[in-house]
């Protein structure tokens, strides 16, 4: 049977896979969420340990979409994807880190990103005309989705970013690949950038004949592959340990992914959300009242969320009870100086260098083992420190920072980007140009 995905607002009512994806958002403004998650087979946990990356992905991938997608596709669309490995990382005894940052852009965004693109090119293969994604960026998302669908067959981006602001490397990740990425150099804000791609969103009958669809981080098919590395994780530790998974979180999605893959027979003793001080569901969880506000800056600038997208989800996973909630997920939060001075006390102690949010969630697991001392806690590391060069040389000194090689070489790549203004008749006009 095909899996069936119903909105968190509607939980009556169905759509199949391909809706679900390319359409990313209900009508209703829910979150799409699989009808049937079962436990993984006998037959997967007696092999599970001995299997790869993406061949633990591929098992994953089938017991969630099921039939909506044959086997051998599936297959195909995991091992592309998932390219790159997840190591963990024993820094001490009991305290793990699972590097998540060995994908093209340097972020954990690359899992749901690189998986998105080419499940989106097989659900449109039949399609007349290409598949146009549209993305308004400040910054890290765009570069991670433009590398996901560079080449993929029956895809073409268009990327807005917001003129002057963003970093030099950051432009370059999103304006020097090329071929099937367009890039848009808005003269205006970020929410310029995101007014303009929900106009033309709005506009229904421009959007079915372009064949538009958003690359937006609540898409579901974003979320399957995060469940990947939950089991590479605990396959690595000892027999008997059942880990505690720390989270960086700000929209809540790598944690939302945790749960899925809890619901899929994966034994863990307890999630510890890790925040800055965008701490509304810490709060949440102390408190049992759900209060959303303006998120505030912080150095971990990508958990600065002030009303977390996945939390529907969450709240969902456990039937909208407090109580159920709290006895799997713990909060913690933190502010910009206690980052800092852990990014300086575990270099100097260990000498492993944790990028911001990656310190956000290692204080967490600190806090996490002091009550619960036989606790194998695994922090995901989210981001690779070179992505927040201004921070960690503060804190460690020039140089003190190795830049990968993936990074380095965008310096010299040159700039394609076609000045827009921030105008919605424009911007409609443009994009009806490109023609199908
Ligand atoms: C997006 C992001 C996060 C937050 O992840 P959510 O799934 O939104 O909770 C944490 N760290 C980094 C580096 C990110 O890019």
């Amino acid at each position: 049977m095909p899996q069936k995905f119903y909105s968190t607002k509607s939980p009556g009512q169905f759509v199949d896979l391909k809706e679900a994806v390319l359409r990313s958002l209900p009508p209703d403004n829910g979150l799409y969420m699989p009808e049937y998650i079962e436990p993984l087979s006998a037959v997967f946990w007696g092999k599970w340990r001995g299997l790869s990356l993406p061949e633990i992905g591929f098992e994953v991938a089938k017991a969630i979409f099921r039939d909506s997608i044959p086997e051998d596709q599936l297959e195909k669309i995991v091992h592309q994807s998932i390219n790159f490995p997840a190591p963990l990382v024993t820094v001490k005894q009991q305290e793990h880190i699972l590097e998540l940052f060995h994908g093209p852009s340097l972020a954990f965004k690359d899992f749901g990103a690189r998986f998105m693109a080419r499940l989106m090119g097989w659900l449109t293969r039949e399609d007349e005309g290409l598949l146009t994604v549209l993305v308004a960026t400040s910054g890290d998302t765009g570069g991670a989705v433009a590398s996901a669908f560079h080449k993929v067959p029956g895809t073409r981006v268009v990327i807005l970013y917001p003129k002057g602001k963003v970093s030099e490397l950051q432009e370059k990740q999103l304006t020097a690949l090329g071929g099937n990425i367009t890039s848009l150099e808005v003269d205006g804000t970020f929410d310029d950038c995101q007014r303009l791609v929900k106009s033309v969103f709005l506009q229904r009958e421009m959007a079915e004949r372009l064949n538009l669809t958003s690359a937006n981080s609540i898409n579901i098919s974003r979320l399957v592959p995060q469940s990947f590395y939950y089991f590479e994780a605990a396959k690595r530790l000892p027999q008997d340990v059942k880990p505690s998974f720390v989270i960086p979180s700000g929209n809540f999605g790598n944690l939302t992914a945790g749960l899925l893959a809890e619901k899929l027979g994966l034994e863990v003793e307890r999630f510890v959300a890790a925040t800055n001080r965008n701490d509304v569901v810490p709060a949440y969880l102390r408190e049992g009242e759900y209060r959303p506000r303006p998120s505030v800056a912080t150095i971990s600038n990508a958990m600065d969320v002030g009303a977390p997208s996945n939390f529907a989800r969450m709240e969902n996973i456990f039937g909208d009870e407090w109580e159920s909630m709290k006895a799997r997920v713990a909060g913690f939060s933190y502010d910009d100086q206690m980052t800092r001075e852990t990014i300086r006390r575990i270099r100097a102690e260990t000498g492993y260098t944790l990028d911001p949010h990656g310190a956000v969630g290692w204080l967490a697991a600190e806090e996490w083992r002091k009550s619960n001392s036989e606790a194998h806690t695994v922090v995901l590391e989210t981001a690779h420190p070179a992505k927040f060069l201004d921070v960690m040389e503060e804190e460690l000194g020039e140089g003190a920072v190795a830049i990968p090689k993936r990074l380095r070489c965008l310096v010299d790549l040159e700039k394609v980007a076609i000045p827009m203004a921030p105008d919605e008749e424009v911007f409609a006009e443009w994009l009806q140009s490109l023609g199908q």
